[in-house]
């Protein structure tokens, strides 16, 4: 329950936006989000106290996390975008893994039960159509229970133009082979005048949304991200936000929201002076978990915090922020590791639990699509 002292002492404006919030019943604007990724001092706890009474409502203290591992099986690719440390454009230089090394990781995915594999790889210029779909059946064959989240809406563009055919249609062949969800990357900063800049080649915003719609629409459900804290402004990150709730709002085919910042160490986008990088540092990360609660909120239900990218510790304390999720064990990642991010690339099940738990909070290992597997 909310104590009203939390409210002595704020602004009138924002008491009025929070207070608003706190209903549950009208939608925040554009510019409240705004007015409340700008918070500092006493409105940031007022802030965080309302993000946590709505998760509250929505999760008791119920933490979720998936069991899954990552399979990135190329690093190879010739998109270029700026922020990313992942891709190699030349060929001889990157990996490609075979459809049986891949089988080899499945079967090790399934060893540790893992109930997910997330797959997903660079834009390499001599895959065909053929490949990835052969990727799905293989994991399919390890065993069809094994849920595949892959290939990013980048991937699923590329794979459309391979195919010849429309998004649509492409996604009912991954579909027939095995597709049973897609990860919302791609999404970066849903703002065509930023995306000119960090990756010019990537897919448009319109492209994007056009792409997460189709899946939908097709019983695929899609996860959705927002890569933040590099030349962005807070506008752009509330405009972002709109445009998924807009989205879930047509298909309710989000599953969550998950929050991503940008890992600075090695990117060409840290290495150039031509625009002011803006890095997001604890309390911005905290403040978007809690705006993005309250923005969301009867819409996408579920937060998702990134111990790869804030670390176990900031992750924990996000908790507290809106969050309800933990996300994946995640055996294996390179993405923001090759980004120069500190963390693991394998946080166990039972220290993850641990983490929960010492937040005051009850973990829980669900599915790819939130359905509880098992309580702790
Ligand atoms: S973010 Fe993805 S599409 Fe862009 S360069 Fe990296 S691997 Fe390629």
């Amino acid at each position: 329950m909310l104590k009203s002292e939390v409210f002595n002492h704020i602004k009138p404006k924002i008491k009025s936006i929070l207070k608003k919030a706190l209903n549950s019943e009208e939608d925040l604007t554009l510019e409240e989000g705004f007015e409340l990724l700008k918070v500092t001092g006493k409105e940031f706890i007022a802030l965080q106290n309302v993000a946590d009474t709505i998760c509250f409502e929505k999760k008791r203290d119920l933490v979720t996390f998936v069991i899954n591992r990552n399979i990135n099986f190329t690093n190879i690719c010739f998109q270029e975008c700026k922020f990313c440390c992942f891709s190699v454009p030349d060929k001889n230089k990157g990996f490609l893994l075979t459809l049986d090394e891949i089988k080899e990781k499945v079967i090790e995915a399934k060893r540790n039960n893992c109930t997910e594999v997330c797959i997903q790889g660079g834009i390499h210029p001599d895959l065909t159509f053929e490949f990835y779909l052969d990727i799905l059946k293989t994991v399919k064959d390890v065993d069809r229970r094994i849920h595949t989240h892959a290939f990013s809406p980048q991937e699923i563009l590329y794979m459309s133009q391979l195919f010849g055919d429309t998004i649509e249609n492409t996604l009912k062949e991954l579909q027939k082979a095995g597709l049973d969800s897609i990860p919302g990357t791609a999404a970066e900063i849903l703002v065509d005048k930023i995306r000119e800049i960090i990756c010019p080649n990537k897919v448009s915003v319109s492209q994007w949304k056009d792409i997460i719609t189709s899946a939908h629409n097709l019983g695929i459900p899609t996860t959705s991200t927002i890569m933040y804290g590099h030349i962005e402004d807070l506008k752009d990150r509330i405009v972002h936000l709109e445009i998924l709730r807009e989205i879930q709002k047509e298909t309710h085919g989000f599953t969550e929201f998950v929050p991503l910042p940008f890992v600075r160490e090695n990117s060409i986008l840290s290495k150039q002076n031509e625009f002011p990088l803006k890095y997001s540092y604890g309390v911005a990360d905290l403040k978007l978990y809690s705006v993005a609660r309250l923005f969301l909120n009867n819409y996408i239900n579920n937060i998702q915090t990134s111990w790869v990218k804030l670390g176990p510790k900031l992750a924990q304390i996000s908790l507290n922020y809106g969050v309800n999720d933990f996300s994946g064990t995640l055996m294996e990642e390179n993405i923001s590791k090759s980004a120069g991010a500190g963390f693991g690339e394998y946080l166990p099940p039972d220290e993850m639990i641990r983490i929960i738990k010492s937040a005051g909070k009850h973990p829980a290992q669900r599915d790819t699509v939130y359905n509880i597997i098992r309580n702790y």
